[in-house]
């Protein structure tokens, strides 16, 4: 029998049809491109995507043709997810930081049929225009006045501004199955090719029913929401659909990612909630430190994309009073998965107790499965001990990559094989140990390397870390710890090699530390150990 309930598909569009109509006069703010700050509310936002959904019609645009963005935080490329999506064509965000050749390969794979960019990457897209013959047209996301004089690009480039100007803002959103493709966005392909991951109108909206709630992001319309997580990655984590379910206030940091930039935001405007990569807070804390600043507002943080180290969550927490939660996801997952927060009975242990669990990257959020197998396929035991290959599943995971691969092989299993090897605890609280092709095995034994990096930058001369395996005759392989130092500080390498005393087991001990000017990082800010790799080729542990 089935349930007497309204049939209502889950859309996109009625994301920003509630926030109009119930929080219509709750801002969205912008630190524009162009210099300055732009201001306006929901309301107002609601008529210029329609304005959007217009224009696009009237450029041919028709369901399911992809539309890209290389755009930063703003209000325009908020109205490009409501207006490219809402009227059901597939918006494609692009991650401006990947390397040219894999922007073209992206472009002409997705068959975008327009680009909107930013006046930050005109050189770029003068660049790759020539070789993405599927763009019928190329729009710059300003006003008349900055629009510029001269372009190299092939034809007319439009201007965002002139393409709304020219459109009445009404609209009626379609309506059309759920399941039907909303927005897509490609893996950073470290190794491979990108990979497109398409996501539907069905998964997002549950992703962000999911990623509200009290141990995810727990915004509310009493909050001020500040995404530094770039709109261009994996949808800014679900901010810019969350923020209009719940009526949160959204403030779009444009390209002002620099702590200066950023804690002139949180002060200005009374943001109680943001959400970045480690990399972001390191360098907010330190900005803070040496201005000797408090945030008056500021309460809530969540740190993920790559692994917390306690030391971060304990400086927030002890010094700034922000209370950081770590999580954990990819492109593939949408990418909430799981979410550090910890169990009431955890309350009473002591604080370090509390920041080594909060350091873990969490509990699965609803709406997500995980397990972790052994190399057989065998589910390991949650005990916080065994290490295994973690697979999810879910509504908003994954099934396939969009055009690549036998449609169904990736989940034949009915699971998503993430690549990450992680432990659960018995509470459920899962830990990324390594990427799988990153474990470092000694001697049969597995070391995690994340856990050295993490103890790594706890000391307080070092800035970064970087653990690989190397080549060893007894052991087949043993740990290097690769730092860079922090500016004004010195260090041994016997200094940092005691410091690992009595935190880990004497075994896991990284052989060898080198020091280096700096990290090599991937476009979305993670450690590039498959370039670390091939600088330390050949390298000789000494004793
Ligand atoms: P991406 O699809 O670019 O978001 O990358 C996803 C990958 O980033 C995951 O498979 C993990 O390897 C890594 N990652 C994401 N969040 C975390 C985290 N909190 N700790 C450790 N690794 C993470």
């Amino acid at each position: 029998m089935l349930g007497l309930m309204m049939l209502e598909p889950l859309r996109i569009a009625g994301l920003i049809e509630h926030a109009a109509k119930w929080h219509a006069d709750t801002e969205i703010v912008t630190r524009l491109v162009e210099g300055g700050f732009h201001r306006y509310t929901y309301a107002a936002a609601h008529r210029r995507s329609k304005q959007l959904a217009n224009a696009l019609t009237e450029l041919g645009i028709n369901w399911g043709d992809r539309v890209g963005t290389l755009a930063w935080n703003t209000h325009r490329h908020f109205e490009l997810y409501y207006g490219i999506s809402g009227m059901g064509a597939v918006c494609h965000t692009i991650n401006p930081r990947l390397f040219p050749e894999q922007l073209v390969y992206i472009i002409n794979h997705a068959e975008d049929r327009l680009v909107f960019f930013d006046l930050t990457f005109l050189p770029l897209v003068e660049r790759l225009a020539p070789l993405c013959p599927t763009v019928e047209a190329w729009v710059l996301m300003t006003n008349r006045a900055h629009m510029p004089e001269a372009t190299t690009l092939p034809g007319e480039v439009r201007c965002y501004e002139d393409l709304l100007a020219a459109q009445n803002d009404e609209f009626v959103w379609p309506v059309f199955d759920e399941n039907m493709a909303s927005s897509l966005c490609y893996t950073s392909g470290t190794t491979d090719q990108p990979k497109g991951v398409l996501y539907s109108h069905r998964s997002t909206l549950l992703h962000s029913y999911a990623a509200s709630l009290p141990d995810c992001f727990n915004c509310s319309a009493r909050d001020v929401v500040l995404p530094v997580v770039p709109m261009f990655h994996v949808n800014a984590w679900g901010i810019p659909y969350a923020a209009p379910m719940n009526g949160c206030k959204l403030v779009l940091p444009g390209p002002g990612l620099d702590a200066a930039s950023l804690y002139e935001l949180y002060e200005q405007e009374g943001v109680t909630f943001t959400a970045g990569v480690p990399t972001i807070w390191f360098g907010l804390l330190q900005f803070m430190r040496e201005k000797k600043l408090r945030f008056s507002t500021l309460k809530n943080m969540i740190v993920g994309g790559a692994s917390c180290p306690p030391a971060l969550l304990k400086a927030f927490d002890e010094e700034l009073g922000v209370t950081i939660r770590h999580a954990w996801g990819m492109t593939e997952t949408s990418p909430l998965g799981t979410v550090c927060t910890l169990k009431s009975q955890q309350l009473s242990l002591s604080p370090d107790e509390q920041f080594a669990i909060q350091s873990k990257q969490g509990r699965a959020i609803f709406g997500v499965d995980m397990k972790i197998v052994d190399d057989e396929g065998q589910e390991l035991p949650h005990d916080g001990v065994a290490f295994g290959d973690l697979l999810v599943r879910g509504p908003f995971i994954v099934a396939d990559y969009y055009r690549a691969g036998e449609p169904g092989e990736l989940t034949k299993s009915g699971w998503f094989r993430t690549g990450d090897v992680a432990t659960i605890d018995p509470n459920g609280f899962m830990q990324i140990t390594d990427r799988s092709k990153d474990v470092i095995k000694s001697g049969g034994e597995w070391i995690s390397s994340i856990e050295l990096e993490n103890l790594a930058v706890g000391h307080p001369a070092v800035a970064e870390a970087a653990v690989i395996g190397v080549p060893h005759s007894k052991w087949s392989e043993r740990p290097l710890l690769i730092i860079v130092v922090r500016p004004g500080h010195e260090v041994t390498a016997e200094e940092i090699l005691s410091f690992y005393e009595g935190k880990v087991a004497s075994w896991w001990k990284p052989n060898a530390v080198e020091f280096v000017q700096q990290l090599p990082h991937t476009a979305t800010g993670k450690l590039l150990k498959t370039q670390l790799r091939k600088d330390f080729a050949g390298y000789v542990l000494g004793g």
